[in-house]
């Protein structure tokens, strides 16, 4: 692949200027650099993002891709010789990578321009930050005319160039909750005169456990994470008041609702147990990411034999290109990027890329586009 240079050039020089979600100018000025020197069009959208256009060599379908640009509030650890320029700013999680792939597949379809048809670039900003970007960019028209839409995730902790893909949620609702505790603080002589908001914290979070073990289906994947507990000042005093958060992680919305109902029912009911009173604040974040069959067929089959494919079982993070899908076909796979000396997961500060990945996606995604461009192309109907 001709391209694979400048790949990783961009790929490096992307990383080197990490921005946060909806602060990505630096970002947005350099694509804009580039696609300029590509001859290609492009518009500012969401603030920080870009919708860019590469036209074929006559009318046909539009078929988009997307490309998240921001990086992570993290001090970069991974003794690359381009780690990140931008102190507390890392890219942990390849988005410098679908930034470059990206570039790579807009240079390829402006040196063919065999294709009928025109493929839009959606840049977004702040896919790490809910609401996120992916709501702002179809606000402002990104998805006008589009037929489909794809994206992809290069995966560190996942064999080099192997393709993960499946019809349906491929990952998850992505929740956020937060439980507030009232007890009766007091002296840690006297429990009888107090009710005491530690004892009800750490039954809450061992009682919410059985959601996921006694509520809903053992075949019905689920996770009830509690990420923060806080609670007391003193070690002689017995605390009044008591906070939790933590993220729920579902793959439908039945269960979504049957988690956020058990999960008040038991914080509800702990506590009352106890004399105390507890509410919960549960908010929706990013929808489930649910790929359209259809296309993940065409796609499963365009790659061919170009890559080895899997159908990969969901992953439980959360992925705001699912707001894409809510309004067109399309779907999302994962493109294997392990390193090969030792992997990090996303989001460390260790984190690595294998660059190897990079040309290998840009192929994957040229051959979905194309056989979104035939599938959708009024000819072939
Ligand atoms: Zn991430
Ligand atoms: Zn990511």
């Amino acid at each position: 692949m001709q391209w694979a240079e400048e790949l990783v050039r961009w790929r490096r020089e992307l990383h080197q200027i990490p921005e946060l979600a909806f602060a990505e100018r630096d970002t947005q000025a350099y694509l804009m650099a580039e696609l300029g020197r590509l001859g290609i069009d492009f518009r500012p959208v969401a603030g920080t993002g870009l919708v860019a256009e590469v036209y074929g060599a006559s009318a046909g379908p539009l078929v988009a891709v997307r490309a998240d640009m921001d990086a992570l509030p993290l001090d970069e650890q991974s003794d690359e010789p381009f780690a990140s320029c931008n102190p507390g700013r890392m890219h942990a999680c390849g988005h410098d990578g679908h930034m470059a792939i990206a570039l790579g597949l807009a240079a390829r379809l402006v040196h063919e321009r065999t294709f009928s048809g025109t493929v839009r670039f959606l840049f977004q900003p702040a896919e790490e930050a809910p609401p996120g970007g992916a709501l702002a960019m179809i606000r402002e028209g990104a998805l006008d005319g589009v037929a489909s839409i794809l994206g992809l995730h290069l995966w560190s902790t996942d064999p080099l160039g192997v393709v993960g893909i499946r019809p349906g949620p491929i990952m998850a609702n992505a929740d956020q909750f937060r439980i507030r505790i009232v007890g009766q603080g007091g002296h840690g002589s006297a429990p009888h005169e107090t009710r005491d908001a530690v004892l009800v914290a750490a039954e809450t979070v061992v009682n919410l456990q059985t959601i996921v073990s006694r509520r809903l289906s053992p075949l019905e994947p689920a996770v009830v994470t509690c990420g923060t507990l806080h609670a007391g000042q003193v070690f002689n005093v017995i605390a009044g008041t008591a906070e939790i958060t933590g993220t729920v992680r579902t793959l439908t919305e039945s269960t979504r609702e049957a988690v956020e109902a058990a999960m008040r029912q038991i914080v509800e009911g702990t506590a009352a147990m106890h004399g105390a009173r507890a509410e919960v604040t549960y908010e929706r974040g990013y929808p489930a990411l649910v790929n359209h069959s259809e296309v993940v067929t065409r796609w499963r089959q365009a790659i061919g034999d170009f890559a080895p494919v899997v159908e990969c079982p969901p992953k439980m993070t959360g992925e705001d290109f699912s707001y894409y899908l809510q309004h067109r076909p399309g779907a999302y796979l994962f493109v294997g990027a392990q390193p090969a000396a030792q992997a990090f997961p996303h989001h460390s500060p260790q984190f690595r890329l294998n660059e190897a990945a990079l040309p290998i996606g840009v192929e994957v995604l040229y051959r979905g586009v194309m056989a979104e461009m035939a599938a959708f192309h009024p000819g072939l109907a």
